[in-house]
């Protein structure tokens, strides 16, 4: 299993690259790759959230708790006196940074159903969904977020699974075959569930029509007539 140093680097050099041929064939504006970048790095640590005490497990749920903390304020500010309301505010975030993060690693095993590419295509959606409808980004940009969340998932898979190949011995780890799978055969149930949720953030996440079709119209071609004299 590579550390979470080399997934984290590794991650954001495979973004960068992808960012940089995509600026190249004008898929995307050069203004749009610093934040590709960033959110292909973060796709590079979500499969292991599933890991009991990993580092972005735990960076997710201070995250969420502080995202409930920001929520409670809002919404309840006008509402409740200030002693109250920091109360509420403390409740929120122990709840979410160890009740429901007790409840997850409960239900999760590591290396289970979010250790797979089922688990890719599923962030893809939900990154997707999120950019559309809350982040409030058109068709063509809410999809190229999903899109490096993706990149930045596979390359982490990739990674863990070329780390079990013991290369000083050239024999293969027990965990190989665990790290890059298309879903949990262990836990079906699990994901079939997952294989549910995906199908329904793709359905309600808008039709990737703009990006096939820049996709279409970008200048492959010339980009790869560079790259050959480059060579
Ligand atoms: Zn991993």
């Amino acid at each position: 299993m590579a550390n979470f140093k080399a997934h984290v680097s590794i991650a954001a050099a495979v973004s960068s690259v992808a960012a940089l041929v995509a600026v190249d064939a004008r898929l995307i504006d050069g203004a749009d790759a610093p934040w590709l970048i960033f959110l292909g790095t973060i796709g590079g640590m979500l499969p292991d959230i599933d890991a009991n005490n990993s580092k972005p497990v735990k960076l997710l749920f201070n995250a969420l708790a502080l995202l409930g903390v920001t929520a409670v304020w809002v919404i309840f500010r006008n509402s409740y006196a200030q002693q109250s309301l920091l109360l509420g505010a403390t409740a929120t975030y122990v709840g979410i940074r160890y009740g429901l993060f007790n409840l997850f690693n409960s239900f999760t095993e590591h290396r289970g159903v979010f250790h797979s590419l089922l688990a890719a295509v599923f962030f893809a959606c939900l990154m997707t969904c999120i950019s559309f409808y809350f982040l409030q980004w058109d068709i063509l940009h809410a999809w190229l977020n999903g899109l490096f969340v993706a990149i930045g998932f596979v390359v982490h898979l990739l990674l863990d699974e070329l780390y079990s190949v013991d290369l000083s011995n050239t024999r293969m780890k027990k965990s190989f075959g665990t790290a890059l799978k298309l879903f949990s055969y262990r836990n079906i149930p699990a994901s079939a569930l997952m294989t549910v949720c995906t199908i329904a953030l793709y359905w309600l996440a808008p039709p990737p029509t703009p990006l096939l079709k820049v996709w279409q119209a970008a200048h492959w071609d010339q980009y790869l007539s560079q790259a050959k004299l480059c060579q």
